[in-house]
């Protein structure tokens, strides 16, 4: 009897099952996105219509606007492969620059012009999208650089903000950032965009001798810090997206973030209606983990995290902690139980884990547990409640986006939802 289970890892291969189904679409590994720290932004608007520069664009390497640069990079495992910069000029939309393989380039070029638009919402929502202002606004946020806050009321389960990718770089070379051809590479590619300065605005890091850092150097760190690991074209990839890199983080979010299959475009979600003058937050972490572990990695973000969950009061820290490592106890006490064919017991122990995460309001985590559900009911043969548990984690999924923006639920009925599970939790006796 073999089972493997663990409560993160279900969670976001599920989600990156129904987001791509199929597909070999990116995971939901929210990584990262950084802290901005610039004053002088210029945040991207949606959908600018830049006007072609024909001082930097060459039309003989269309459809890419620049000579594609390569290079053999000696810290390469394979000598003789090439990575590049690719640099395209979006019809609508901010340009993009590829480092890496030249095949990713060529494999990635027709989604380059994808609209997330049609991706994340319906047509009705994109064009309500269209005609009215948009519900927030990018601004210098007291003690925290720059932030995003609403300006309109942002209704829960809208998807209300998009944001397309400026460079994605393939992690293979990036390994290697150290080496100086890497800088390059990265420096070339912001270059090359119509506007390097959105890119390299991203940061105000200082080098050691209190100046601040420049060419290379500022962008490596503007990459180190701000962008999202993702999976574009089945390679791990470093994604940055200027404008949604200027949501900072609390661990208790109101908004998340969601790649289209492509790993190029990003919707941005409310977990929550959020109201005129909130500041809009998405989770740099995996959600759920206590407030120590928070702290230690969010230290490479180099910030001290003030969200109301961690600002909350000693006692009200020491509940949520409480129940965050009840929910990761659970999860394993379910697994022994199970193994100990003592299911009845399980299921209380998972009917416990809900209520807590719950009270955390950790939506998200709760497919994963309605399943865990859904499958000990049917071990009971008990057919009803097992459904039940299927249709509740199905609703969630609906909300949240990730069974696109219109989806038939009459397609999502517990047989289905067991075998979209059935790659996190495998049962076999
Ligand atoms: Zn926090």
């Amino acid at each position: 009897m073999q089972i493997l289970a663990s409560s993160t890892f279900i969670l976001l291969s599920s989600i990156g099952y129904f987001q791509h189904a199929g597909a070999s679409g990116p995971l939901l590994d929210i990584q990262h996105l950084l802290r901005p720290e610039s004053t002088s932004s210029s945040p991207t608007q949606h959908h600018p219509k830049h006007a072609s520069n024909p001082k930097t664009s060459d039309k003989s390497y269309a459809p890419w606007a620049h000579k594609p640069h390569c290079i053999y990079p000696q810290t390469a495992p394979n000598k003789r492969e090439r990575f590049c910069v690719h640099t395209y000029h979006r019809q609508y939309g901010p340009s993009i620059s590829i480092i890496g393989k030249p095949e990713m380039a060529t494999d990635l070029l027709p989604k380059l012009d994808e609209d997330p638009l049609s991706i994340f919402l319906t047509p009705t929502q994109a064009s309500e999208y269209l005609t009215t202002p948009r519900k927030y606004d990018v601004r210098p946020i007291p003690g925290k650089g720059i932030g995003v806050i609403a300006t309109q009321k942002i209704p829960q389960y809208s998807t209300f903000m998009f944001d397309q990718a400026s460079i994605v770089v393939d992690l293979e070379p990036d390994e290697k950032k150290s080496a100086p051809e890497y800088g390059r590479l990265l420096h070339l590619a912001v270059g090359q965009l119509r506007e390097p300065v959105v890119v390299r605005n991203l940061s105000t890091a200082n080098d050691e001798r209190g100046l601040r850092k420049r060419g290379a150097e500022l962008e490596g760190d503007v990459m180190e810090t701000n962008s999202f690991a993702t999976k574009v074209e089945d390679a791990q990839t470093k994604a940055l997206f200027p404008l949604v890199s200027r949501i900072n983080h609390a661990c208790n979010p109101n908004a998340f973030v969601m790649f289209s299959p492509s790993g190029v475009s990003i919707g941005i979600k409310a977990y929550h209606d959020i109201l005129p003058g909130e500041e809009i937050t998405i989770s740099y972490l995996f959600l759920g983990l206590p407030t120590l572990r928070r702290h230690e990695r969010l230290e490479k973000w180099g910030f001290k995290c003030t969200c109301p969950l961690c600002s909350a009061s000693p006692n009200a820290r020491f509940a949520s902690d409480t129940r965050r490592i009840r929910i990761e106890e659970a999860e394993k006490e379910i697994i022994d139980l199970w193994r100990d064919g003592q299911i009845q017991a399980a299921i209380r122990v998972a009917e416990e884990a809900v209520e807590l995460m719950k009270e955390e309001d950790l939506t998200p985590m709760l497919t994963d547990e309605y399943m865990m559900l859904a499958r000990l009911h049917m071990l009971r043969q008990e057919i009803e409640e097992s459904e039940d548990y299927a249709a509740m984690t199905a609703e969630i999924l609906k909300n949240l986006g990730f069974l696109g923006p219109e989806p038939d639920m009459g397609e999502w009925g517990l047989e289905k939802m067991l075998e979209a599970y059935g790659e996190g939790v495998i049962y076999r006796a």
